[in-house]
């Protein structure tokens, strides 16, 4: 298969990756979730949870797949000086 090819899944096969990895993370979430409390693992239930989060990123994402493509504007040096600093949150990993 040519490197073009690759690249490009084509909506069908956009939106079935998207109906998989759904189905397939709240699967795995719900499992986690029955497990993790019949046998009282807070870090089991914890990564159902996360994975829970992502669920809910693909679904936004899958949303967002249909849509046109966002255009990025350039920065003018005004909104530069205007934008915000952002400081990392410390993180617990
Ligand atoms: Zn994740």
């Amino acid at each position: 298969m040519a490197l073009h090819e690759q690249q490009h899944i084509g909506r069908n096969g956009l939106a079935s990756a998207f109906r998989w990895s759904i189905l397939l993370n709240t699967a795995l979430s719900v499992v986690q979730l029955l497990v993790g409390t019949a046998f009282g693992s807070l870090a089991l239930v914890g990564d159902a949870v996360h994975n829970l989060g992502d669920v809910a990123g693909l679904g936004l994402g899958w949303g967002r797949s249909g849509s046109p493509p966002v255009r990025q504007r350039s920065a003018s040096p005004t909104a530069l000086a205007a934008a915000p600093s952002w400081q990392p949150l410390p993180m617990a990993c």
